[in-house]
């Protein structure tokens, strides 16, 4: 427990509670109230006098509804705010139209907060109190305030932007003032692109301790979604259990958010009822979140051109190494082609190590009700891997380097290199990942390290490994990186007459989406009289690796359909190897040819080997790191292949 003979709070209060026992937190958090101090630091006083180019604060409107408020120095300066002592504090800011602090009614007694936020360091330090006295003058704002409440924050979710006052900005234009919800597009756009907004937040009682909070979230862009258009929906990240917001939140059924363009110096202001889900019922509006804060907007004001400073033109943001991947609405994902799924689980059959670092993981399916997994050739399958390797124990603040591991929810995607469903005969799915190491990673070591140990230790059970017991969840399918119009669902072939002529490149393990179209089309090849045409580049640093893969794909067709002159299936292999030269060339059928290269793609790569010709009609489909996407895009450019005509996965997030 923390001490503190001055504590501002006597206890939490009932809502702060609520949530923390919610949450499973009340135990730990039982007496850190006390962290909380009746006054302003020292330390706290320097801060907010010298290092503030704006400051967040909580007001309320005139039906007791929280709204963030920006107050700025009238020229985007520092020193707008002035410390008189530990509980006084008077501000001497620029408003304008639109802006609670501008449009409010602030009278004496009224409550109030402020979040000091430096975003270029990362420190900020809130405080609560009342309203002294407010004056309004030429555009600007005179408040004096009490302050009875303050508490120093983590940096944890701060991206970090160097701000400054504008060379030049045109006045703040009022688009929309206090209009009731739904929020406009352009609105929702600015939700969307945000990585950083301000919270306010009300408590109120009849015991005198009523208070506002005023606080910060940050995350990737987007990591806040905006659900009918109407209600925002924010995930709630790991902080420091104090549950204050939320727990305002959770006894007012109140919040107002402003979300700020540093860019553009625009401000979205809202307000409106909120409510915290936590598990099952935030996982059905954002899967794989268990905590999310609705909030129903009721009015809401958009102000271009608000803020007095920006972000320095041609500086770049850095990103809170804490963010988690941005998580999307069930309604979100859905559209961009995922399936959830739940109660599938994925039992480890065999392990077939193709080098230290690359295997390929093939797992039973076995489904314990209703759910059905469909796989479409080039799909990703998203699998929970924390039955396997454990979660993190909860841990507020990490090392340098191993931020990223706090928020690890265990989840990884990974293509479908092979998906055979069940059939009459066999009653469980096969599915197979092809994963390759990722040095630094914290999954891929682990499985890659299973793989080696029982190479080592156990090498018979690599090809049944089902004693092993080892089951992960598989919790959605996900990707459009598919031949749409060729190949549908369980590989069956469609029934038109589409392009059969394609251009796959592959860079390093980008091979995987390739593995499983390619399946489909041998494994279908002999439904059709029409053959394929497939010229495949594929480089890696040891392109033995996805030889070896295509070669094993090939092995699976049909021996009508081997020979040269009936060939179904025409395949052009171009191997390009940057540090190993390849060792043999796999036994493939005499269709296939192969052209060993050694050496990187280069962006002449089409001329030089006199294929340029041979790109028309062409389906191109691109799967590889951002290195080898550039260098592809520019050898397609060079024969005239623009990056509209080019499908791309990137294998990112
Ligand atoms: C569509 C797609 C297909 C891919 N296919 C392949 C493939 O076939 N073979 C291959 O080797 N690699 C593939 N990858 C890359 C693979 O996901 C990474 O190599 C893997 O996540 C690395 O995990 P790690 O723990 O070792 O690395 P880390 O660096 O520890 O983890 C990667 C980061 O991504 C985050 N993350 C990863 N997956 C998820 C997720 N689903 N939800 C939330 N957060 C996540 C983690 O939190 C972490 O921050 C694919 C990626 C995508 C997006």
């Amino acid at each position: 427990m923390v001490t503190s003979y001055y504590a501002a709070k006597r206890s939490w209060h009932p809502g702060e509670l609520a949530i923390q026992r919610r949450l499973g937190y009340d135990e730990a958090m039982a007496g850190i109230w006390a962290a909380v101090d009746p006054f302003m630091p020292e330390q706290h006083q320097i801060f907010h006098a010298t290092r503030l180019h704006f400051l967040p604060l909580a007001v309320l409107d005139d039906r007791g509804r929280p709204w963030t408020g920006i107050a700025c120095g009238p020229d985007g300066q520092r020193g707008f705010v002035h410390v008189r002592n530990e509980s006084s504090v008077r501000i001497d800011a620029l408003t304008w139209p639109g802006d609670p602090l501008h449009e409010f009614q602030l009278d004496p007694g009224a409550l109030v907060a402020g979040l000091g936020i430096e975003v270029s360091t990362r420190r900020r330090n809130k405080f609560a109190g009342h309203i002294m006295s407010s004056l309004r003058r030429d555009g600007g704002l005179l408040l004096d305030l009490n302050v009875d409440q303050a508490l120093g924050n983590c940096p944890k979710y701060i991206n970090v932007r160097n701000i400054a006052p504008p060379a030049r900005t045109s006045a703040p234009t009022v688009e929309v003032l206090r209009r009731a919800s739904p929020l406009s597009p352009a609105a929702i756009d600015l939700v969307h692109a945000a990585d950083t907004f301000f919270l306010a937040t009300t408590f109120a009682s009849s015991d005198g301790t009523s208070h506002l909070g005023q606080n910060h979230r940050g995350g990737l862009p987007g990591f806040v979604r905006v659900l009918h258009g109407s209600t925002v929906v924010v995930p709630d990240f790991s902080g420091n259990r104090f549950m204050q917001s939320l727990g305002n939140i959770e006894a007012s059924s109140l919040a107002g958010l402003a979300v700020p363009d540093f860019v553009t110096g625009d401000v979205l202001y809202l307000t409106g009822s909120a409510r915290t889900l936590v598990g099952e019922t935030a996982q059905k509006i954002m899967p794989r979140q268990s905590v999310v804060t609705l909030i129903d907007v009721q009015e809401w004001t958009l102000v271009r051109d608000a803020l007095p400073v920006r972000q320095v033109p041609g500086t770049a943001v850095e990103r809170s190494p804490y963010s988690p991947p941005v998580k999307y609405l069930a309604e979100d994902i859905v559209q961009k082609g995922e399936v959830s799924l739940s109660g599938v689980k994925l039992l480890l059959s065999s392990i077939d190590l193709h080098s230290e670092h690359d295997a390929t993981f093939t797992f039973h399916v076995e489904s314990s009700g209703k759910e059905k997994v469909d796989v479409r050739p080039g799909q990703a399958a998203i699998v929970d891997l924390s039955s396997l390797f454990g979660r993190n124990a909860y841990r507020h603040m990490a090392q340098t380097g191993a931020e990223k591991t706090l928020n690890d929810d265990g989840i990884r995607t990974w293509t479908i290199s092979r998906f055979e469903p069940s059939s009459a005969t066999d009653t469980s799915a096969l599915l197979s990942l092809t994963i390759r190491e990722k040095v630094d990673g914290s999954m891929t070591p682990k499985l890659l390290g299973l793989a080696r140990r029982l190479a080592s230790v156990r090498p018979e059970l690599l090809t049944d490994t089902r004693p092993l017991d080892i089951r992960l969840d598989l919790v959605g399918v996900v990707g459009s990186f598919v031949l749409p119009e060729i190949v549908g669902k369980d590989g069956i072939l469609s029934t038109g007459r589409p392009s059969r002529r394609l251009l796959w490149l592959a860079g390093g393990i980008g091979i995987t989406p390739f593995l499983a179209m390619l399946r489909a089309i041998v494994s279908g090849s002999g439904n059709t009289d029409q053959p394929w045409d497939i010229l495949l580049v594929v480089a890696d640093k040891d392109v033995n690796i996805p030889l070896t893969l295509v070669s094993s794909v090939m092995a699976t067709l049909p021996t009508s359909t081997l020979s040269s002159e009936s060939a179904l299936l025409r395949l052009r292999v171009y191997a390009l190897s940057s540090q190993s030269p390849v060792t043999s060339t796999p036994a493939l059928p005499p269709s296939v040819e192969i052209h060993q290269r050694e050496g990187r793609l280069r962006e002449t790569f089409f001329t030089d080997e006199g294929l340029r010709g041979d790109m028309s009609a062409r389906s191109v489909f691109l799967c590889g790191g951002p290195g080898f996407e550039r260098t592809a895009m520019n050898a397609l450019a060079a024969v005239g292949i623009g990056a509209g005509d080019v499908r791309r996965e990137g294998f990112n997030y």
